[in-house]
């Protein structure tokens, strides 16, 4: 148990990558404050079955990470109910794709703000009580597109190649403080936001979920196979332990060959 007496705030834990992650920390002994949207009695059917799971506590939060108010609120409460909060996860995001010129301005801003915009708010009201404690780990999911593009996907591609640079900017001024700040940028996971790109090129195409899934991979992951939120979490754990003290400000493929291309 690496991570025991260590609190932890994931956004967008209450699905796909975000909850693998919580899993792996709480496995790790570390206290998890879960965020996300989703049906109150199944999120609470989850915590529950977390804390047993682990022997950790685990707490539910359900701000609205693209609201600024809502982000200080999540990690007020996170430090008022656990001490402190030592790791900071910066998961939750969206999806929308079209063409540039037929991109919905509203779906822009909620990209924007859910995707790059709650990072900028969660490390800002984190990083006073890391800096207190003298120790800290900034983790912030962006995605193989934080480093290369693909069409239909602007406001995505923009915000996640944000994070990959607000993360450098971190790392820098944290560099001295025992604070770290890394990028995770997963290819294709089989999360409710992939399903629906699956779903949507099953229907255009007239196939069924497999070929579709098959084809989504082979256009970009050389693997052909899916990372498993259960990788993404091993990884987030070896960047909250000693190992990696210096590594920061780092993008971390990790993407069966997609960006070696
Ligand atoms: P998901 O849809 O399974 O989970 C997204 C989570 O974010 C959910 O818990 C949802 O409730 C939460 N969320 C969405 N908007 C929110 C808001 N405004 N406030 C609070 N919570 C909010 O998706 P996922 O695939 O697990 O995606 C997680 C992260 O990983 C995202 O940042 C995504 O861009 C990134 N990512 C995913 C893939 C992939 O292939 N699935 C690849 C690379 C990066």
């Amino acid at each position: 148990m690496t991570l025991k007496n260590k609190s932890v705030v994931i956004t967008g834990s209450t699905s796909g990558i975000g909850l693998g992650i919580a899993r792996a920390l709480a496995a790790e002994g570390a206290q998890v404050m879960l965020n996300g949207f989703g049906d109150a009695a199944e999120i609470e059917k989850l915590r529950a079955g977390l804390e047993k799971q682990y022997g950790v506590k685990i707490g539910y939060n359900g701000a609205d990470i693209s609201k600024p108010a809502e982000v200080e609120g999540l990690i007020k409460s996170a430090a008022a109910q656990f001490g402190s909060v030592d790791i900071l996860v910066n998961n939750a995001g969206i999806q929308f794709t079209a063409t540039v010129e037929e991109f919905p301005l509203e779906k822009w801003d909620a990209i924007l703000s859910t995707n790059l915009s709650s990072v900028f708010y969660g490390v800002k009201y984190t990083l006073p009580g890391m800096r207190a404690k003298g120790w800290g780990r900034v983790i912030n999911t962006a995605s193989a597109h934080g480093l290369v593009a693909s069409e239909h996907k602007a406001a995505y591609v923009a915000a996640k190649h944000g994070v990959v640079g607000l993360t450098k900017v971190v790392a820098l001024e944290t560099a001295n403080a025992g604070i770290t700040c890394n990028a995770i940028c997963p290819g294709w996971v089989l999360t409710p936001l992939v399903q629906k790109q699956i779903d949507a090129i099953a229907a255009e195409k007239k196939i069924s979920n497999d070929q579709a899934s098959k084809e989504l991979l082979m256009e970009k992951q050389p693997s052909g196979q899916f990372v498993t939120p259960e990788q993404i979490g091993a990884l987030v754990v070896f960047l909250c332990s000693d190992a990696a003290a210096q590594i920061t400000g780092a993008a971390l493929s990790i993407d069966g060959g997609w960006t070696a291309q």
